[in-house]
């Protein structure tokens, strides 16, 4: 039986009562206006396969996967329904009766997963940019996505990683889930999130044995593979007695926070999710919540206006808005400037722009149009996936704006020209 038709996820699908109030929240849905696009025309779709009168098309496939998991429709939704959530399902369905195709299956169940693979991949790619794309200006941007702005690691943040010296008697044990993409591509700012924790007094843990998060894994509907890292991980952190389990993150703090309902049905799991994700904090959760922080001196002499871009597994995936905000407000010697539409997607999403570069495109001009109207000297975000896509449309669009990870703004070690 699939799992559309299993009675706990039919009720859901029936729980939408086609007020449309989603629809308009949908970035997809405004670049196509196409019913089948907006949450709700997504839906019925989905509830049309799982009542047997739609076979899982092509289009259908396409439909269910050109969704952005923004969140925006859930948060929305004045019944509760949870659209991103459905059609995680629809593509869990997909993949389960349909197999997934080999552009996603190589990266997600081979590459992803495998901590060497992945290195040699990332290397690899990167010896390839340095040598065939960056002399090459037609070949800088690859659907859409600008690929010579993407600095990736000759050497990862994790494999050289060593503790640094903290007091003894340190405030909180550490757990670093540093996440793939900043690993390979933002090492700087891993080394800024742990000496800013550190001059807080706190003691670093960043075990090499981490895993990806598993976010690729569950968007697109490979439950083995995000219950085989999701395990991995929560018993590696578990297993080190920590006290909280900091990540700068967005989506990563998303899907370790997540594990305890990935898992809610695994009685077996309970606890042990439950434990792990409780845990699990943003950075600017962890330094405004917990250590309490205060950030009214300026910590690296940054002048002139900075503005903030939400991340949506930040804004809407974990509630955290108020603590960038606050780090932002309180820094003497800048302007915070709120920009226009800040908690919509970037249009990243992960593998969305990839696979759906016109769509990705007319949603990252959006950005890049709210962005011009702040007139801001720096975008500050707070997730490797948005910080790649600003930055590229930055320079693509041959904008003034500096792109900053918000922990870069505390970190005194950190030059910022
Ligand atoms: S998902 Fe919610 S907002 Fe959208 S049509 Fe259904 S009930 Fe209305
Ligand atoms: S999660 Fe975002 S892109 Fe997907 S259906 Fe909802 S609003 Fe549209």
């Amino acid at each position: 039986m699939s799992i559309l038709k299993e009675a706990k996820n039919y009720e859901l699908l029936n729980t939408c009562n086609k007020c449309g109030f989603c629809v308009q929240s949908c970035s997809v849905y405004k670049e196509h206006l196409n019913e089948a696009y907006g949450t709700r025309g997504r839906l019925r779709l989905i509830k049309a396969v799982a009542d047997g009168e739609l076979e899982r098309t092509s289009f259908y496939e396409k439909i269910i996967n050109s969704c952005l998991m923004c969140e925006e429709c859930s948060k929305n939704c004045p019944s509760g329904v949870q659209g991103h959530l459905l059609v995680q399902m629809a593509r869990e369905d997909l993949a389960r009766e349909k197999g997934l195709p080999f552009t996603k299956k190589l990266p997600l169940e081979k590459i992803l997963p495998n901590n060497k693979l992945r290195s040699f991949s990332f290397k690899s790619f990167r010896n390839f940019k340095n040598i065939v794309i960056r002399p090459i200006p037609s070949l800088h941007s690859i659907r859409g996505i600008n690929i010579n702005s993407v600095n990736i690691e000759k050497e990862d943040f994790l494999t050289s990683y060593k503790p640094l010296e903290v007091s003894k008697n340190s405030k909180f044990k550490v757990g670093f889930f540093v996440g793939c993409l900043m690993n390979h591509t933002m090492k700087e700012v891993a080394h800024s999130i742990v000496r800013v924790l550190v001059n807080e007094g706190c003691e670093v843990l960043a075990p090499q044995e981490q895993r990806c998060c598993g976010t690729p894994a569950h968007t697109y509907g490979h439950s083995k593979i995000t219950r085989e890292l999701a395990l991995h991980n929560m018993r590696l952190f578990n297993e080190m007695k920590v006290d909280v389990i900091v990540t700068g993150c967005a989506s990563c703090g998303n899907m370790l926070k997540n594990y305890a309902k990935v898992f809610k049905e695994d009685n077996e799991l309970k606890d042990l999710t439950l434990e792990f994700s409780a845990k699990v904090r943003d950075i600017t959760e962890f330094l405004m919540d917990d250590l309490k922080i205060s950030v009214n001196k300026n910590r690296n002499n940054l002048v002139g206006k900075v503005t903030y871009h939400d991340p949506c597994h930040l804004v809407r995936g974990q509630n955290v808005t108020l603590q960038p905000r606050k780090i932002l407000r309180d820094i003497k010697g800048i302007e915070y400037i709120e920009m226009p539409g800040a908690n919509k997607c970037c249009g990243a999403s992960g593998m969305f722009q990839y696979f759906y570069p016109e769509e990705s495109m007319a949603i990252s001009n959006k950005k890049i149009e709210n962005i011009k109207k702040t007139n801001a000297d720096y975008v500050v975000t707070n997730c490797p996936a948005c910080y790649h896509r600003l930055k590229g449309n930055i320079e693509a669009n041959k904008l003034p704006q500096k792109i900053l990870h918000i922990i870069e703004l505390l970190d005194p070690g950190k030059q910022i020209v």
